[in-house]
């Protein structure tokens, strides 16, 4: 599903931020990506959707290779869905309403259909009651649902996460790692970048640790937690 392949990263500045990462996430894997902060890890989820464009390497997402200038970009970034810290949402706009957007003003659904894919979602992550409900009178754990649902509004085929807890009081986090949790039930295709190791735990197939712009080791939860 994911192949990425000796992607290097060179920021503007001269800053060196990947260096030769090579990750192949398979149909369905979750894999956590963990390192500490400023190792890259950011920037390698970000390159995988060309929120960011690589230096050198290649990164193919179900078979079609980001690098190739015949590639499109829009196509890919429907494809990979991406939740991040902050949650983004349109603060004039209802839950509901910033769920149904994107199928609307992107995949040209008619508002009917559009809503009824939003209320489903809705119900995906528990909110169905706060539907209506502004981004400004919802708990940051509700308005991260709310972005995890307009992200899945897309019907990506796969999901990126970039510390989707870290901006959340730690009474909300455990709503968001449920929903993301049952997301990889469903088989859903994800990486991870977390400092929930619980989650890394239980959820992950595998574990990635990123040190100055490297991977250094992956591994099964079970080993990469078992042997440090
Ligand atoms: P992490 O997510 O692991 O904290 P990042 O991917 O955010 O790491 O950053 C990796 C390195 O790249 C850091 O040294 C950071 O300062 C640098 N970096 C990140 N974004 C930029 C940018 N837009 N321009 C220049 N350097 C950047
Ligand atoms: P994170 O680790 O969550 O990515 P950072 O604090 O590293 O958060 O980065 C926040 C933002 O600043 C990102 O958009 C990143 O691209 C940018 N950034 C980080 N380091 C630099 C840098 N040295 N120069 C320019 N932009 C940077």
């Amino acid at each position: 599903m994911i192949v990425a392949k000796d992607v290097d990263k060179i920021y503007p500045n001269g800053c060196h931020a990947l260096k030769e990462v090579s990750l192949t996430v398979n149909r369905g894997e979750v894999v956590v990506v963990v390192g500490p902060s400023g190792s890259g890890k950011s920037t390698f989820l970000r390159t995988l959707n060309q929120l960011e464009t690589t230096s050198g390497g290649s990164i193919r997402i179900d078979g079609v290779c980001l690098q190739d200038p015949k590639t499109d970009i829009n196509q890919i970034r429907a494809e990979v869905g991406m939740v991040f810290q902050s949650f983004n949402l349109f603060p004039h706009k209802t839950a509901l309403e910033n769920v149904m957007l994107a199928p609307m003003k992107v995949l040209k659904k008619s508002r009917d259909e559009a809503e009824q894919k939003g209320k489903e979602l809705m119900l995906k992550v528990g909110l169905s009651e706060r539907m209506h409900s502004f981004p400004s009178q919802l708990s940051g754990g509700q308005q991260q649902r709310v972005a995890i649902a307009r992200a899945l509004a897309m019907m990506p085929m796969i999901m990126l996460f970039d510390e989707p807890t870290s901006a959340l009081d730690p009474e909300m986090v455990g709503e968001v790692l449920d929903v993301m949790q049952s997301l990889a039930k469903e088989g859903m295709t994800m990486v991870v970048v977390t400092h929930e190791m619980g989650f890394a735990r239980e959820v992950a197939d595998r574990v990635v640790f990123m040190e100055d712009g490297e991977l250094v080791v992956e591994d099964t939860p079970e080993n990469f937690f078992n042997n440090p």
